[in-house]
């Protein structure tokens, strides 16, 4: 039996491991379950998994929760928490084995850190962190014996091309990219593109701030540095595939040019689940493959004219790890603020490109606290200009 805490427990990664909980539950116990401000969807999920730790972020909303669940909380244990103490307090239990890392930016680094030190098992869906603090997280995990496991699609593709082979005869990361919804069109096709065109993905259905990341390529971008990090490669041997039909989801190329794929339907039960069972295989009743009804896989080169968040993020890369702080923060509050209707969908470049001329003092490897004040920062810059 593993037991669970859960970070993002209301978003699409959030529920979907719920899912794939409840239907092995000889297998999962949820020990704690965490989520921004959703009272509604945590009440449900609390009243079905009686986990004995609840955080809601939001303090308004931990409020209302905790009147909400006053018939069932004391009687089974429940203690509900909020704000970031919440989430080191639940990351830092010591009766649970794997954090499954879910919550969407870099709030997540401090409670994923803190699971580290305690010595547990990461489950990774949070992208942010590891761009943001890869240089912290990879050396410290290494150090405190904890496995890291991708949730992300193209990163569980690349773990399981990679098992059993050995690693020094990888010559390049093939990343694939579907393109998102805005695949073939040009810059000046864009400028009027509304919140609901950037929200329209053609194959995956995820949470708004990755498919809006998804339509600008950042989301790409984000996911270079994730591939760096986690299978430890150069990042110049990281390259972007376009491939609509998304039925690849990464391959790895070796130096004798073997190259292996995994495919599959565009589903995000695979991968959690594989990352659930630390990299081993079981039964998913869900839909198959049919090749006969595919016909055909194509594939194209990215167009960084136009789409510029795959130079953006390797650039902010190569400047330094402190500037990946940059690009990564001056990208969630642009996509926070097209999402409010604030900004038009090609400003959210403008707005990281604006943020990267920022200099910062740090040296070139942050410590964690230098990393949470560039993001401050950077916040304050933008939020006074925009
Ligand atoms: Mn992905």
């Amino acid at each position: 039996m593993k037991n669970l805490v859960i970070l993002g427990s209301t978003g699409s990664i959030g529920t979907q491991t719920l899912e794939i909980v409840k239907d092995k539950k000889e297998d999962f116990s949820v020990l704690a379950l965490a989520a921004y401000s959703n009272v509604d969807l945590m009440e449900k999920q609390v009243r079905e998994f009686l986990p004995k730790f609840v955080v809601l972020y939001d303090k308004d909303a931990a409020k209302e929760l905790e009147m909400r669940l006053s018939d069932i909380s004391a009687s089974n244990n429940i203690m509900i928490l909020t704000g970031m103490d919440g989430l080191i307090h639940i990351a830092s239990l010591k009766e649970y084995d794997m954090l499954v890392a879910a919550m969407v930016g870099m709030i997540g680094i401090l409670p994923t850190i803190t699971a580290v030190k305690a010595g547990k098992d990461i489950a990774l869906a949070n992208k942010e962190t590891l761009v943001t603090a890869g240089h912290i997280i990879i050396p410290l995990a290494k150090e405190y014996n904890v496995n890291i496991y991708p949730v992300d699609s193209e990163h569980s593709a690349i773990f399981q091309c990679l098992k059993a082979q050995n690693s020094a005869m990888v010559d390049k990361i093939l990343l694939t990219a579907s393109g998102g919804p805005f695949l073939g069109r040009k810059y000046d096709d864009l400028k009027d593109v509304s919140l609901n065109d950037a929200l329209n993905h053609p194959n995956w259905s995820m949470g708004k701030k990755i498919t809006i990341d998804s339509a600008s390529l950042v989301n790409k971008g984000l996911e270079v540095i994730e591939a760096k990090w986690l299978f430890n490669v150069d990042i110049d041997d990281v390259e972007v595939i376009i491939h609509p039909q998304s039925i690849i989801h990464s391959m790895v190329q070796f130096k004798d040019n073997a190259v292996l794929a995994q495919l599959g339907l565009p589903d995000m039960k695979l991968p959690i689940q594989y990352a659930l069972y630390e990299g081993s295989r079981r039964p998913m009743p869900e839909r198959k493959i049919d090749f006969f009804s595919l016909s055909k896989l194509d594939f194209l080169k990215p167009d960084h004219d136009t789409f510029r968040g795959i130079k953006l993020a390797v650039d902010s890369y190569n400047r330094g790890y402190v500037y990946t702080t940059v690009f990564n923060a001056a990208n969630e509050i642009a996509n926070r603020y097209f999402q409010e209707g604030r900004i038009k969908f090609l400003q959210i470049y403008d707005i990281i490109d604006d943020a990267l001329t920022l200099d910062f003092d740090y040296c070139s490897t942050p410590t964690l606290d230098e990393i949470l004040n560039v993001e401050k920062e950077v916040d304050g810059y933008i939020s006074s200009k925009y």
